[in-house]
């Protein structure tokens, strides 16, 4: 059996959907579909999510909504009637929108992307609509029950054959919406292949795979034929956004192979994510990540200090951040998270630190981090060097540069206005030397 997703390019209009219909029929074994909520024809269109998102605001606030509840059924009625599709579609979300008060939660709100996407879908395959709020329960905590879920999706499998499920979404136990974070109509296809043991998660969206660097950056960048999940996982934490960085690990623990594919060009084998994936150069990818912090601490022998990390990371605990990098000198240590992370607490850290230690304290802000992942990486003699010697030869200074233990993954700090010359030099000159 394959799992099978559709991003929101692949379902944004009755022509995608034609495409996505011809690729279900092709191969029996796509049985289940998960269904993003429409996104954007061109550059200058909307997501449903987005509007979705913005007509909360307006319910919230008793604010006019400008339309946008319009241009929301338009999309749907729109795709309906080009399909020819006999759902009255227009009806289902005006009954939604009257049900809608100032309480109704965002969760509730935004969710009827995918949830109308997915009734469309499963008409126009023929297939059962299954509302994902019915077979994926959450914990009060936001985590999955996965026996429970995994029940509940089997059963569907086996009651219907032939199943379009929305993404994005399941319930709590009392049935209120849980919203998963951007992009989860991915992960939601996890699960689904993990529960159901599929042969397959195929993922299928608007580029014909991976790219072993963002191509608006490097221009020409090649895609990755195969990647394992654990590289994968190291590029996507460092922001390569083709699949939601939460969706690998629920393959990887099943075994299931993930397939990125191409709606608007199928016949492209795409790139597959497995646990053994062949590579021919030590590099497999590069990606990159804006708003570092760093926060620096300076006071004599420090490092060796016995409990000196341990009191300095019990700081950031206490403001739930989570902490990237620790490099350390003799006299200095500095802390690196992610600048969304300390937002609200940036001065209250600083403050802490220097009270607890009676030392000099400060940060530097707007740091990139470069994150340069391969497994074969590992005993390999001279990559650092060449990666060393192509930023040096573009003048862009390093910050920061942290190897991981298992030597899949170097990390580069670079400032922030560099990141983007960084990359594409990187790309070029690793290409070149045939490390990428
Ligand atoms: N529609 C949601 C988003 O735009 C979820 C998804 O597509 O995966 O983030």
């Amino acid at each position: 059996m394959i799992v099978t997703k559709f991003g929101g390019s692949s379902l944004a209009s009755a022509t995608q959907l034609k495409k996505v219909k011809n690729i279900i029929t092709s191969n029996p074994e796509r049985q289940v579909v998960v269904v993003s909520a429409p996104g954007k024809r061109d550059s200058s269109d909307y997501k449903i999510t987005d509007l979705l998102y913005t007509l909360r605001s307006h319910f919230k606030y008793g604010i006019p909504d400008d339309g946008i509840r319009e241009m929301i059924i338009k999309r749907y009625v729109t795709i309906k009637d080009e399909l020819g599709l006999d759902i009255d579609i227009e009806k289902e979300i005006n009954e939604f929108f009257a049900s809608c008060s100032k309480k109704t939660n965002t969760a509730t709100v935004v969710s009827r992307g995918e949830y109308f996407s997915a009734r469309i879908v499963a008409k126009f395959l023929g297939f059962a609509f299954v509302d994902a709020a019915d077979i994926l329960t959450f914990n009060f905590d936001g985590k999955i029950d996965y026996e429970k879920s995994k029940q509940a999706v089997i059963e569907a499998v086996d009651k219907y054959g032939n199943i379009v499920v929305p993404g994005f979404y399941g319930a709590y136990p009392d049935g209120d919406i849980h919203l998963l974070s951007r992009g989860g109509s991915d992960v939601t296809g996890a699960w689904l292949a993990a529960f159901l043991d599929a042969d397959v998660y195929e993922n299928w969206t608007d580029v014909s795979g991976i790219y072993a660097a963002d191509p608006r950056i490097a221009k020409g960048a090649k895609t990755i034929q195969t990647i394992t999940y654990e590289e994968l996982r190291e590029m996507s934490y460092m922001g390569a956004n083709v699949l939601h960085e939460d969706s690998i690990l629920p393959c990887q623990k099943a075994g299931i192979p993930i397939n990125i594919l191409n709606t608007n060009e199928p016949t492209n084998a795409g790139t597959i994510i497995t646990s053994e994936a062949v590579h021919l150069h030590p590099i497999t990818g590069i990606a990159g990540k804006q708003g570092y912090v760093s926060f620096i601490i300076n006071k004599e022998h420090c490092a060796g200090e016995v409990g000196f990390i341990y009191r300095l990371l019990s700081i950031f605990n206490k403001y739930d951040v989570s902490v990237e990098h620790i490099p350390t000198g003799m006299d200095t240590v500095s802390i690196v998270t992610y600048s969304d992370e300390v937002k609200n607490c940036t001065h209250k850290i600083v403050a802490d630190i220097a009270n607890e230690f009676d030392c000099e304290v400060y940060t530097e802000k707007d740091m990139a981090l470069i994150a340069l992942v391969g497994r074969q990486m590992q005993g390999s003699v001279g990559i650092s060097a060449k990666i060393f010697e192509i930023l040096r030869d573009e003048n862009i200074n390093v910050k920061m540069m942290v190897q991981t233990p298992d030597e899949m993954t170097l990390v580069v700090g670079v400032d922030d206005d560099e990141l983007t010359t960084a990359i594409a030099a990187l790309y070029e000159g690793l290409s070149e030397a045939n490390l990428l």
